[in-house]
């Protein structure tokens, strides 16, 4: 029985933490910080098996060296990027398992943010990093548009149930940005309901589940009309082209 909980760091990160309840192994992914993960592994008397690392962000990966002197563990990261601490790199449709929690990873290369940005998926779940967030994507900080848009299109040809385990609490702010693009979008309206649901109790929004993300999220939506003319009426242009739109997105919420 494999338990996924988020540990809150910094702003609004969350560092993910897959535990066997039955034995009490663990990994983690994306520890950017060391200090909420030591406590929690103390306090619940876990035995770390190995690090995860999407990209190399410091608020992704600054923890690495404080958890492996405490944990000489393996520390597995994108082969495209250098990250202090990564001893295990990682291409593109490569597998690792993990014995103690009797899971498979399969990787991804979802470069757009980063890169050399990779994705961790097992059947059912997927660790994305800061590639797709709920109701949003990335910043395009070293990749192209189309490179994002590829990997995004590769999110979305898993199968709809698996769940999105983004890497920020980004959600109810991509909401509204969302709910411009798509003000007549019922799903994004019952999204914020529940977001704010959730916020109130200080509780995360995440995972979110793929289907869903492809009823509200404007960035996996760039074949719909109603992103399309939204986009194009913002700008003033007559795009079609769903990287251009993607494009255009994207440059759009980078200043809304
Ligand atoms: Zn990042
Ligand atoms: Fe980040």
């Amino acid at each position: 029985m494999i338990n996924i909980i988020p540990i809150p760091a910094f702003k609004d990160n969350y560092i993910w933490l897959l535990v066997n309840s039955i034995n009490h192994h663990c990994i983690i992914v994306d520890p950017g910080d060391a200090l909420p993960v030591i406590d929690v592994i103390k306090q619940h008397n876990l035995i770390l098996d190995a690090i995860l690392i999407t990209h190399h962000h410091n608020d992704h990966s600054g923890g690495i060296k404080q958890l492996i002197e405490l944990y000489p563990v393996p520390v597995y990261g994108p082969a495209q990027e250098h990250i202090t601490g990564v001893d295990h790199l990682l291409h593109e449709h490569d597998e690792i398992y993990f014995e103690n929690l009797a899971m498979k990873f399969l990787i991804f290369d979802i470069p757009g943010h980063t890169k050399g940005h990779i994705a961790f998926y097992s059947t059912g779940m997927l660790f994305c990093g800061d590639t797709l967030f709920s109701a949003g994507c990335g910043r395009l900080f070293e990749g192209t548009a189309e490179q994002m848009f590829h990997s995004l299109s590769k999110i979305t040809s898993l199968p709809t149930d698996t769940l999105i385990y983004c890497a920020h609490e980004y959600t109810l702010s991509n909401l509204r940005f969302a709910q411009c693009v798509e003000p007549n979008n019922i799903h994004i309206n019952e999204a914020i309901a529940l977001a704010n649901q959730l916020g109130e109790q200080n509780l995360p929004t995440l995972p979110s589940v793929l289907y869903k993300e492809l009823l509200m999220n404007p960035f996996l939506r760039c074949h719909a009309d109603s992103v399309i003319n939204s986009v194009n009426h913002h700008n003033g242009e007559q795009l079609s082209d769903p990287v251009n739109i993607f494009q255009a997105l994207r440059t759009w919420k980078d200043t809304f």
